[in-house]
């Protein structure tokens, strides 16, 4: 079956280059100089390019039904995309009839769908479709979800269970929390799956996300520019594919494709997935790792790397240059650590505004924590890590030196394990705490 797509995947980027150089401004410019445009051919454009040019890859013959806008909150240019419906309906008839995703209204379970904010995108699903859709903004919609499961709703004359969940990585944790603060087990009631997307979930989140809903965590890669197709976690390799978008991995120093370890991700999108906008080798600023050839979806798989802001890279030095730290490496160690502090979901505050609400046993919001990278020369490379902590680091410094030696320890075991095999690189790593909201980070709340 795989073999069948990719020839389609080959396929459909052969049409998306010669729909670009057809139907939009700025491939249309670049198709006049030269003739039989490969995909190498094609400049590498960034958000930048679309911000400051937005007309200029704009494919528009009518009125577009979406706009959706995500990033712009560190005063980077934000990625804005227009969308008309059919691109949604392509992506998931695509996946309905590969993946035989197709189940009657009739049956006996559905899909709860949980998110919270969707920057402008608002198409779910197909009508009659087994999915409902909820936004979690309050207690009353977490206890409509419990009754779902629970319960479950009539449905000519049959009962209907919500057995299976797609939810945003940020309502998810709120709602994993609610469920255990009040003493609700999910994993009693045979839930079927748990797909989760728009955020890295660290190991510690892994076993609670199982714990406590009884079910294998599926995550997505994805981003909002490409958004009618994420690329799915492949239950053979542990990577993510893409089938609605056409990858490239290009090597850190470089920009040379390569086939293994890590490398910047610049993706194309592909038609009929995406019509009005279409984006030929887009640099994503992400990082991921090729974790080498799957021989079940015969193509490389991917894991997420970092964003290419928040890495630090090995001294050039090294024969592969390779990702040191990442933001990811923060997360997976300070997660486990009660005094940092977090950025609450939106929908925590709403839910716990409510003080009779009893609180959860694990902290459910985001570490609050600047990492900068900064490469001093060719071997030496200096690691500054900011963290906000939830009590005051001058008041109680023994308290504040210990947190630092502590996560120090284990943020440099992960290093050191990642660069067994390179001697040129030498990295110093110095943690700086703040109080509580003092950290000057400014972030999106909406995964
Ligand atoms: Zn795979």
């Amino acid at each position: 079956m795989h073999q069948a797509w990719h020839e389609l995947q080959r396929e459909l980027l052969r049409r998306t280059l010669e729909y670009a150089v057809e139907a939009v401004p700025f491939y249309k410019e670049l198709a006049r100089s030269r003739e039989q445009l490969q995909l190498s051919d094609f400049p590498i454009v960034g958000r930048s390019d679309f911000s400051a040019n937005l007309a200029a890859f704009l494919a528009l013959d009518r009125f577009p039904d979406y706009v959706v806008i995500s990033g712009g909150t560190t005063g980077g240019p934000a990625a804005v995309s227009f969308r008309i419906l059919e691109e949604y309906e392509a992506a998931h008839e695509f996946f309905a009839r590969q993946h035989r995703l197709a189940t009657t209204p009739t049956a006996t379970e559905f899909t709860l769908d949980i998110f919270f904010n969707t920057n402008g995108y608002t198409w779910r699903k197909p009508r009659g479709w087994p999915l409902l859709s909820i936004a979690l903004e309050q207690r009353a919609h977490a206890e409509l979800i419990r009754t779902m499961i629970v319960r479950g709703i009539p449905i000519d004359r049959k009962t209907t269970f919500a057995r299976s969940l797609q939810a945003q990585a940020g309502p998810l944790r709120v709602l994993t929390g609610y469920f255990a603060a009040v003493g609700f087990s999910p994993a009693e009631y045979k839930i079927k799956s748990l797909l989760t997307y728009g955020g890295h979930v660290p190991e510690i989140w892994l076993r609670r996300l199982r714990q406590v809903w009884g079910t294998e965590v599926q995550t997505g890669y994805g981003l909002s520019e490409f958004g009618p197709g994420n690329a799915m976690e492949c239950q053979y390799c542990g990577g993510y594919h893409y089938w609605t978008a056409w990858p490239e991995f290009l090597s850190l120093d470089e920009h040379l494709p390569v086939t293994n370890g890590d490398a910047w991700l610049v993706l194309t999108s592909l038609i009929p997935f995406v019509k009005v906008q279409p984006r030929i080798r887009y640099w994503t600023d992400d990082i991921v790792s090729v974790i080498g050839f799957c021989e079940h979806a015969k193509q490389v798989g991917f894991r997420f790397r970092g964003r290419g802001t928040s890495s630090v890279l090995a001294a050039s030095t090294e024969t592969t240059r390779r990702v040191l730290m990442s933001e990811l490496d923060v997360v997976e160690v300070i997660e486990e650590f009660d005094q940092i502090g977090r950025r609450p979901h939106p929908s925590e505050l709403q839910i716990w505004a409510d003080r009779t609400v009893p609180l959860a046993p694990f902290p459910m919001g985001f570490p609050r924590f600047i990492l900068k990278p900064t490469i001093l020369d060719d071997h030496n490379t200096k690691i500054i890590l900011q963290l906000e902590v939830n009590f005051d680091p001058y008041l109680h410094c023994s308290r504040a030196a210990e947190l630092i030696e502590r996560i120090s320890e284990k943020l440099l075991r992960r290093i050191t394990f990642a660069g067994k095999h390179t001697k040129a690189t030498r990295a110093s790593l110095e943690i700086q705490l703040f109080g509580p909201r003092l950290l000057p980070l400014y972030v999106k709340t909406s995964t």
